[in-house]
């Protein structure tokens, strides 16, 4: 073992709901668990404003406060909570071989990814061009900047109806783009967005360009062609923040060849379990969820994977 290696019975990678669940139930089993916290501290509430649908909040819960907590949980517990990213990964021979940015090398017993999943872009070639320049897939990490300006967001799930009303606040006009003629998002976010009277809705359109110009160093947003699906006709309006909201892609990367995935990336688990095709490796939250994505149930599946490593290691 090198300077740089440490032994770990329980190795935990990813700080969202799902991390540091398993992190409160795998410390206050004395296993002394290790977690990586990732890009992202906190996991994808962090990017989020009011959390009303998680149990034991009556009034609801800004989500970098909830993850706040749930750090510190982890933390009282004696969890060994490290920022850094995990890069490689060795699973092929038991204990496993985990490497980390911060040059170490850990030697764990068992592992329980908790990575969920990143903003998905549209992929145009102009989306690219500005991104960090009027083009962003936060909201609420973007939206103040738009005070009192139009801007689009493309989307039709709960995440682009959250935060169509958020920037709806914030901002002049609101243009939903969403490419069929009905919403995904849940009935509750639906009425919300429909009951927005400065957000309008392009049914059936996409984007097809963004527009902009050079400022000085910088660039900047100007508009957005889109495209309606049925009739090709195109429209363009005036913007000058885009925000993208189609979803997530769950951050499998590092694991790829070590544990089996399905097609789209998720990380397979065997029913009614965080089992993964590797014995001790478990997989919980949004990284093995693609039916849910909560984070209660990415709670809740953290709790199962502390207690199946648990008892992996007792065996
Ligand atoms: P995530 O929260 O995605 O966390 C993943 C963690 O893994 C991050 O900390 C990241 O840094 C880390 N990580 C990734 N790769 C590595 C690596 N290589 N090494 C180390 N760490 C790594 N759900 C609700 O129930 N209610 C809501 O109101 C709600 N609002 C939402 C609003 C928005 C804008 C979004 C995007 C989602 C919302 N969700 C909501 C869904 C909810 O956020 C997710 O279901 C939940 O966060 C999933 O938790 P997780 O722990 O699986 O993963
Ligand atoms: P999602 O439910 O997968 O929705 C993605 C949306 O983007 C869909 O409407 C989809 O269109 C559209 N889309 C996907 N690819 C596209 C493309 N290339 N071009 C144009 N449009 C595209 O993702 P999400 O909204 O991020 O939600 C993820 C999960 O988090 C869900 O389970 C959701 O319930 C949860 N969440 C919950 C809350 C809450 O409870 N308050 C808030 C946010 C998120 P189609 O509809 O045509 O497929």
């Amino acid at each position: 073992m090198s300077n740089n290696s440490e032994k770990t019975k329980c190795l935990i990678i990813g700080s969202g709901p799902a991390g540091y669940t398993a992190a409160i139930y795998a410390a206050r089993a004395d296993l002394k668990p290790i977690l990586y916290e990732g890009l992202q501290p906190g996991g994808q509430l962090t990017t989020t404003t009011e959390i009303d649908n998680f149990p034991g909040y009556p009034k609801g819960i800004e989500g970098t406060t909830m993850m706040e907590d749930l750090k510190k949980q982890a933390q009282r517990f004696e969890t060994d909570v490290r920022f850094g990213i995990v890069t490689d990964v060795d699973f092929s021979e038991r204990p496993f071989k985990v490497k980390a940015d911060d040059g170490k090398e850990i030697i764990a017993e068992s592992v329980i990814i908790a990575t969920g999943a990143s903003a998905r872009w549209l992929g145009m070639e102009s989306e690219n061009a500005y991104r960090g320049y009027g083009v962003s897939a936060c909201a609420t990490c973007d939206g103040f900047f738009y005070k009192g300006r139009d801007v689009a967001i493309v989307g039709g799930g709960d995440t682009a109806a959250e935060e169509a009303t958020y920037l709806a606040k914030l901002c002049k006009k609101v243009y939903l783009i969403h490419r069929r003629d009905a919403l995904r998002a849940s009935k509750a976010m639906q009425k919300k967005v429909l009951d927005t009277p400065n957000i309008e809705i392009f049914w059936d359109h996409i984007p097809k360009e963004i527009t902009g110009k050079e400022a000085g160093f910088s660039k900047e947003v100007t508009g957005v062609i889109l495209e309606n699906v049925k009739t090709k006709k195109e429209t363009k309006i005036d913007i000058e923040g885009f925000f993208v909201a189609i979803g997530h892609s769950p951050n499998s990367q590092v694991f790829k060849g070590q544990v089996e995935m399905a097609d789209t990336g998720y990380i397979k688990t065997a029913p009614d379990s965080t089992k993964t095709s590797v014995e001790g490796v478990y997989a919980c939250g949004d990284i093995q969820d693609h039916v849910y994505r909560q984070a209660i149930t990415a709670a809740g599946s953290g709790c199962m994977a502390a207690i199946e490593a648990e008892r992996f290691l007792a065996s």
